[in-house]
């Protein structure tokens, strides 16, 4: 397929706010690609030339694509740059001159021709990259249509954003295969284990949906990870699971481990799947000297030590590791050791569907220990048998008081479930004052200007949202407008304008009520403490409405989900928006509140 076709379904894409249209236009459009671009389109799709958790980035500042347009069009730049502050938009300043200067050059090309270009250009290095990456950009500019080149510049200046998640990709695979969202959940499975959407759809093209029951996991492609489920008694636990595997919860960061010994290389992948080996050089020194296999993914929780007292430290301490700058140094001050405790591949073999008890035997295996904290890096997670509520609740209490932040407990023969929250892992942590026993991790959806004071900051109140899984839509459950320092309120105002959108993103449902004065893009994940979960016709979470749809809140059939004094704890810059918090979730806290 050219290039200018794909750009056809950009610019419908960009123009609808209909999920459903959406899924239907990119199955439409899939149907089309051959296997030999569909990958390289849905890359370009989500304004990228490799999958999410690649970190090929183009290092071009918007400076430099300015550069690349006036070159291209041989313009004055001071005048383009002046044209383009008033349109406000990078991507139709050089539709609106390309339309104007018609050149000769243009020559029509493909999806892959203009991919490659886009992908040399993104891998270019070293001295005189930055000027060959202007140049090679320009020639590209000079050679595409008006409407291609709109598209084009938002590439590299990363802010392509059509408004749908990888989820709508799924469902767009299945519309393409059978103009239905049928063999979504088969194509999920598979895109849990290997998140990487455009091999997914060069595997349905060429395997059709049987191929998707092959996918396993592949060095250097993260593995959604597991995610641990919550009961609020050591009663309840038991009960659950019989006789279960018992670790300590490590209160530091989850890191996914890939190795091969072949390779030489190690890379490490957090919550929301980014490449942090380089911060991180202690751990990728101790797992090339320790592992005990050729191929390796291996997960665990990454914890500070101090080397002197040979004791861990606390989380705000740990964190501190999570740097760009002077990582070597800190490295020293706070090294840091990996408790494993899951294995997920080794020497060309998938565990993920091996019980959890035989995954840990294995795992003890793989990993060569010395048994002295001062020397191993890496350290497998010490396991306890518990079939005793009473027991469980005495390792809870040690677990504490250790400083620890509870415990979770493993089902023997449950397997890895790539991606989910399940059963298999039921974590139990300190039980706090306040009505919810556990934080809820939030969508950023938009934000008020404010008044008063807080108009200096640009910024008086924002609007929170969790996920409703099943119809892949952020709905609100707060907005929050206090609790907060200036300090904060500043850098929150900082985030939200990286992500401003002029339009409601179409993945947001949102009351008329809490309409925001400016609305962010699916980005930026806060995590919130609330006193209690309570019911309110104006939020959208849960919230079910009368046949007659007038949108008013006075046609609410069963009230949405709200948070009751919410504070803002954190950010979570480890998750990614399809990682907050689910409805079905916030349905069971709701359940689960002491009342
Ligand atoms: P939380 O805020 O409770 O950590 P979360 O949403 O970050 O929640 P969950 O999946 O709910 O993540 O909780 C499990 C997390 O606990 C894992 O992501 C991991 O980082 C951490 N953890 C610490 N020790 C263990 C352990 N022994 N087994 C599994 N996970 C552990």
């Amino acid at each position: 397929m050219q290039f200018k076709d794909l750009a056809t379904y950009f610019e419908t894409i960009e123009q609808t706010s209909s999920r459903l249209v959406i899924t239907e236009t990119l199955g439409k459009l899939f149907k089309k690609l051959h296997a030999d671009d569909i990958g390289k389109a849905i890359y370009l799709l989500q304004g990228r030339v490799a999958p999410l958790y690649e970190k090929i980035e183009f290092g071009m500042a918007e400076k430099m694509v300015i550069n690349s347009i006036v070159m291209a069009m041989q313009l004055e730049k001071v005048a383009f740059v002046k044209d383009y502050q008033t349109i406000g938009d990078l991507g139709k300043a050089v539709e609106k001159y390309k339309n104007e200067v018609k050149a000769l050059e243009e020559r029509d090309p493909t999806i892959n021709q203009v991919y490659k270009e886009l992908h040399d250009i993104a891998t270019a290095g070293g001295p005189g990259s930055q000027d060959i990456k202007v140049r090679a950009l320009a020639h590209l500019i000079r050679e595409i249509d008006p409407l291609s080149a709109r598209y084009l510049v938002r590439i590299p200046t990363g802010t392509m954003r059509l408004g749908f998640s990888d989820m709508t990709i799924l469902d767009a695979l299945s519309w393409m295969l059978h103009g239905d969202k049928s063999s979504r959940p088969a194509i999920e499975k598979a895109y849990h284990v290997r998140p990487d959407l455009g091999f997914i759809a060069e595997t349905l093209k060429t395997k059709g949906v049987e191929g998707m029951e092959q996918v396993k996991p592949h060095i250097y492609t993260p593995i959604l990870m597991m995610r641990a489920e919550r009961l609020a008694s050591t009663e309840d636990i038991i009960k659950k699971l019989g006789e279960c595997i018992v670790e300590s919860k490590y209160d530091g960061f989850r890191l996914q481990m890939h190795y091969s010994r072949k390779k030489n290389e190690v890379r490490l992948y957090s919550r929301n799947l980014e490449e942090v080996a380089y911060m991180y050089p202690d751990l990728v020194e101790g797992i090339r000297k320790e592992a005990i296999a050729d191929d390796l993914i291996i997960e665990g929780e990454a914890i500070g030590f101090d080397p002197h007292a040979g004791t861990f430290l606390p989380f705000q301490e740990t964190v501190q590791r999570k740097r760009k700058h002077g990582i070597e140094e800190k490295a020293k001050e706070i090294p840091l050791k990996l408790f494993a405790f899951e294995l997920l591949y080794a020497d060309g073999v998938s565990y993920i569907q091996t019980p959890f008890k035989d995954r840990r035997k294995k795992l003890e295996k793989v990993i060569k220990r010395t048994g002295d904290i001062f020397k191993d890096t890496i350290i497998v997670a010490q396991e306890n048998l518990v079939s005793d509520p009473k027991k469980l609740e005495i390792m809870f209490d040690d677990a504490i008081s250790k400083g620890l932040e509870g415990i979770v407990a493993k089902k023997m023969d449950g397997v890895y479930q790539p991606g989910a929250r399940g059963w298999n892992w039921i974590k139990f942590k300190r039980s706090y004052s306040s009505k919810i026993e556990d934080t809820i991790d939030c969508l950023i959806m938009g934000y008020d200007f404010g008044k008063g004071k807080r108009v200096d900051f640009g910024i008086g109140a924002f609007l929170v949202g969790i996920y409703d899984e099943k119809e892949d839509k952020f709905c609100t459950v707060a907005k929050i407008g206090t609790g907060l320092t200036d300090d904060e309120w500043r850098k929150l105002r900082d985030e939200c304008n990286k992500y401003k959108s002029h339009t409601q993103p179409a993945l947001y449902s949102v009351d008329k009520a809490m309409s925001v004065d400016a609305w962010v893009k699916p980005a930026i994940v806060v995590e919130i403490k609330a006193d209690e979960l309570t019911r309110s016709s104006v939020h959208t979470a849960g919230r079910v409405m009368k046949a007659s749809k007038s949108g008013s809140a006075f046609d609410v059939d069963v009230p949405g989900y709200a948070l009751r004094f919410p504070r803002l704890q954190k950010f979570r810059t480890d998750k990614r928006p399809e990682d907050v918090t689910t409805l079905h979730e916030v349905e069971k806290m709701f359940k689960d509140q002491k009342h």
